[in-house]
């Protein structure tokens, strides 16, 4: 059994992620500017919706674009059949992009390996799209487990944590989403890891409920020392300030 474990956010933490949301809506605003439409509209209607349709549609790349479809019928009423083809091969491209790890995950989680410590890449969103990118991503190998929840909050987190059966003040989450994984550590009083990454959805960025028991990285990598000290009970790692 182990006494220890490690939650490590998937999207934009372990690969890339909102890169290829925002691809997909360089094309969208393509096609909808040939179909008469006004760039900066579309831009803020897409925007909007985003955020809107969350509490409706919950999270994931199909209802994004069934987010993008929609607006496409308000704003280009009666699209001719080769903007719905197009509007396809958009979602095509959005659901099979490519899985690019971020430099040192693979080191990173080989040295891991070694440690006592139950490993879990933990993620939300639709239960196919992520395991598919799991697989093609070939971390099976590097960790004891791959759990996804449709949202990622305080309650996911509390089941995750009984179900594993491991003290809070024992499991470390690291993840770029201040939201989505710091926000529900701090409130379990589990180990919280910013991943501080370019490119993070507007729906996840929050102001931390306790700023100084964040601990900030900017690359995976240093995710090593930090385990280590952790392991040996030193906590110099969490910042006072
Ligand atoms: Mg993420």
């Amino acid at each position: 059994m182990n006494d220890y474990l490690l939650l490590i956010d998937a999207d934009d933490t372990l690969w890339e992620s909102a890169l290829f949301f925002e691809r997909t809506e360089h094309d969208f605003l393509c096609l909808m500017t040939a179909l008469g439409a006004a760039e900066e509209e579309v831009r803020r209607t897409v925007h909007r919706k985003d955020i809107e349709r969350l509490a409706i549609t919950g999270y994931g790349a199909r209802p994004y674009m069934d987010t993008l479809r929609m607006i496409m019928l308000d704003l280009a009423p009666g699209p001719p059949s080769w903007a719905l083809t197009a509007m396809d091969d958009i979602q095509k491209n959005l659901l099979d992009h490519p899985v690019i790890l971020f430099p040192g995950v693979i080191s990173t989680l080989e040295g891991i390996k070694n440690l006592p410590v139950k490993t879990a890449v933990y993620t939300m969103g639709e239960k196919d799209h992520q395991t598919d990118k799991f697989e093609r991503s070939g971390l099976n190998t590097y960790v004891d487990e791959f759990i996804i929840v449709p949202i990622k909050n305080v309650n996911a987190l509390t089941d995750v944590l009984v179900d594993a059966d491991v003290e809070p003040s024992n499991c470390i989450i690291v993840g770029n989403s201040p939201r989505s994984d710091i926000n529900p550590a701090l409130s379990v009083g589990a180990i919280a890891v910013h991943v501080v990454r370019d490119r993070t959805w507007a729906a996840e960025r929050e102001d931390f409920i306790d700023p100084g028991s964040v601990v900030t990285i900017e690359s995976f990598n240093e995710l090593t020392g930090i385990l280590d000290n952790f392991l040996k009970n030193d906590n110099s790692y969490i910042k006072n300030d």
